[in-house]
Parts: structure tokens; sequence; C-alpha cells
């Protein structure tokens, strides 16, 4: 009976690690807490479970009533949510490696999936506790179970907001370059007119799909140029399809008329914003519509064509993007943290955070990009801030990242749902 009843415990126990909460109690005393708003020097946090309970000057901790608690002392560090990667790729890396059209063609999907599972763990190991990952790029509905396995606690990752497969009209996408004779997979999902759009995106959905990711243009002009793709009622009936199910609909939009067609569509995001012009921004910023500005992935694609970044004067396409990301900040545009990362290498997401500050952008306000800003733009009601109650993301750097934006490399500590992550 004995042997049995410990059985039993240790299978309560294993059920309690594989389903991911932490039933521990941590006294986090960092320098100073940046709580997604502002930085409170020598404040500490309290966590109990999976969820902050208390935080606040480390005078009111004095009389702790909870003796139990682990104490972790974080001394010269400052303590973050757990920062939220608004466009990431986990399907994906970089196309230095490997281009674009032969992951989607020559890889397997098992493959990428096995290198899904490492980009993962160099994401979360870097601090970004969630993500928004826009698309599987032609490894189907792989992102289910990638999400599946980390939610299950199978494997260390970021919580995942997932786009499945994502949408694209007929024609318009990549790979490309083939003979008309043959149908050659395609990087998302093709669907076109009513019904097969309201299928598709019903489809993804109920596939697993969190958001629904369309691209409202691509290079698909006679000179190869970006030009847009959906008309305006077919983003509007893919708005509103998402929307009677409480999901949002977000745009890859990269010339001016798709981006105009995905606002007044109803997208609540548009992903890289490349041709914005001032009217844009400002029909951007009156209609609560943000910016993911993907920064980091038009950077290294320059390079990867052979840009010598610091030797070479900025490519055309660089110096655009610094004035038009410009355009948007003065225009008064939400700002998401979103670099593309997959373009670029998993685990260096912090390369969008220094470069939106490169562009401009105050590192305490990257840092309210990246934290309490996406939680509210990706409706992650108790995800980015450092409240009672919210949920135990959290990130210890050592240094001050709301005055030098590099620090939030100098990782100590990750911390999700109350579990701290070790190797
Ligand atoms: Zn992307």
């Amino acid at each position: 009976m004995r042997y049995r009843s410990q059985l039993l415990l240790l299978g309560v126990l294993f059920f309690h690690l594989s389903i991911g909460f932490s039933q521990k109690t941590y006294l986090l005393k960092p320098a100073r807490v940046f709580d997604g708003i502002a930085t409170h020097e020598g404040w500490w946090v309290l966590v109990q479970g999976e969820k902050i309970v208390r935080v606040g000057p480390s005078t009111d901790f004095k009389n702790l009533s909870n003796t139990s608690a682990e104490t972790i002392d974080l001394k010269g560090c400052t303590l973050l949510p757990g920062l939220i990667e608004g466009h990431s790729h986990l399907f994906l890396h970089p196309y230095n490696e490997t281009p674009w059209d032969d992951q989607v063609l020559r890889e397997a999907r098992s493959l990428r999936t096995a290198r899904a599972t490492l980009h993962a763990k160099l994401t979360l190991k870097a601090g970004f506790t969630t993500v928004r990952d826009l698309g599987t790029e032609g490894a189907e509905f792989d992102d289910v179970g990638l999400k599946q396995a980390i939610n299950q606690g199978i494997i260390p990752g970021p919580r995942m907001l997932i786009a499945t497969k994502a949408l694209i009209a007929t024609g318009s996408y990549a790979p490309k370059g083939f003979s008309p004779d043959i149908e050659v997979p395609q990087g998302a999902e093709e669907a076109d007119g009513h019904d097969k759009l309201i299928q598709a995106v019903r489809r993804q959905i109920g596939k697993g799909a969190d958001v629904v990711k369309i691209y409202a243009d691509y290079r698909w002009g006679l000179m190869g140029e970006a030009r847009p793709t959906f008309l305006v009622d077919e983003i509007k009936l893919i708005v509103e399809t998402a929307r009677s199910s409480g999901r949002p609909t977000i745009a890859h939009a990269g010339s001016t008329e798709g981006m105009r067609r995905a606002i007044m569509g109803g997208c609540e995001t548009l992903e890289h914003g490349d041709a914005g012009t001032p009217e844009i921004f400002k029909l951007m910023q009156e209609k609560g519509v943000a910016l993911c500005p993907t920064l980091a992935a038009g950077d290294a694609v320059s390079q990867y064509r052979g840009w010598k970044k610091g030797v070479e004067p900025e490519p055309e396409r660089i110096k655009n993007k610094r004035l038009t990301f410009k355009q948007a900040l003065d225009a008064g545009v939400i700002i998401c943290f979103g670099g593309d990362v997959g373009v670029f290498a998993h685990g260096d997401n912090a390369r969008e955070m220094e470069m939106m500050v490169e562009y401009g952008m105050k590192p305490l306000e990257v840092l309210k990009s990246a934290t309490s800003i996406n939680a509210r733009v990706f409706h992650l009601a108790q995800l980015g801030q450092i409240q009672p109650s919210f949920l135990a993301d959290l990130v210890a750097v050592e240094g001050r990242p709301d005055e030098q934006i590099s620090d939030v490399r100098k990782v100590k500590m990750v911390m999700k749902n109350g579990i701290i992550f070790k190797e």
C-alpha cells in the first residue's frame, strides 16, 4: 500500500512538473525593477506558484510572514517583465545559412521541427518568455505541436501565439520562378474570394491559430516590386471571420497601398511597413493600428546581400527605413517590438531592440514596447508588467537596460510561469 501511495505521489509530482506549474515561493531581490512602465530603485518582487503576489520597495517586505520563500539575490541587476517577441519564425533559420526558398522546398519538416525546438530554447534563454510566431513558412501546422510540447513541459521554450500557415492571395507569394507546368509548394496557404477565404480562416483557427496573418502585399509586381494582393473587401471578410472567434488579424504590409488596405480592412498590426508615408502613419495613429517595424530583418538581409555595415554607406533600403520609422514615431504610431527573428539567429532577438534605439527611440520606450505595449496590443492581459496577480514571467539582467539597451543581453535569470529556466 505504502509503495502504491508513493507511486501515486510521484505521479502527482510528475503531473505538476509536466504541465509547467510551480508551487514554489521566491523572493527576488534585484537592484531595481522595471515594471513594464517605469523603473523603481530598491524594489523587490515576491512570486508564489505561477503568479507575482507582491512588488514594491524592499522595506515593504520586512514583515514577510511567508518564511518558506527562497531568496534569490540579484545584485546589480534590473528585473524586467518577461520580454515579448512580436514577430518570430521559429521554423526558419538565418538566410545566409540556407536561403528561404531552400528551407521551404528542400528541408524535411522533421528537420525544421528539430531546429525549431532548439530555436525555442535559445529564445527563452535570452529572456523572451513569449513570442508571436507569425507563420511556419511551409511547415504546415507544425507550430501547433511545438506550442503543445512547450506548454506540456516536454521542451523548454517561450509561450507561443501562433499564426499556423498564414494566408496569401493565389499566385502572389513564393517560392516562385519555376516552370508554370509544375505546382510548387508555397510558404503559406493560398485562398481568395468569399467562400474560400472564410473556409481557410476557419480551418486555420480550428487547427490552432491564435492570430490570423495575411500578406496584404508581396513582391509580385511587373518589376518584382511589392504590390497589393487581397482586395479591401477580402481583407474585411478575413478580419470579420477571425473576429467572430475572438481572434485578431494582422498583416504583412510593405507597400503604401498594401498598408492602406490592411488598415482599412481592420488589421490590428502591420508588419514591416517600409513604404509608409506620413499620411499612412497618421491613419494608423487615428485607428490605433500598431506598427511592428522589423528593423533587424532588413538590416540582416542587406548584409547577406553584401553590404559591409559600418564600412560602406547605407543602401537606399536602409536609408529609407530610417526615414519611414522616424515618420511613424513622429506620427505617434504605437510601436511593437518584433524583429522577424529567424531571418537572423534565434536568441539574438535583442538585435531589434538595439536597432530601435539606433533608429531614434529611447531605451526606456523600447523596453515598454517589448513588455507592456506588446502585451496590450497582443491581448495578453496578465503579461508584460510586474504587478500583483500577473503571471510570473520575469527576466533579470545585469546593468541598466533602461539606459543602455544592450544590457538586455546580460541575462542572469529567466523565469516563466514561476519556474526558473535552467539548461
Ligand atoms: Zn516574418
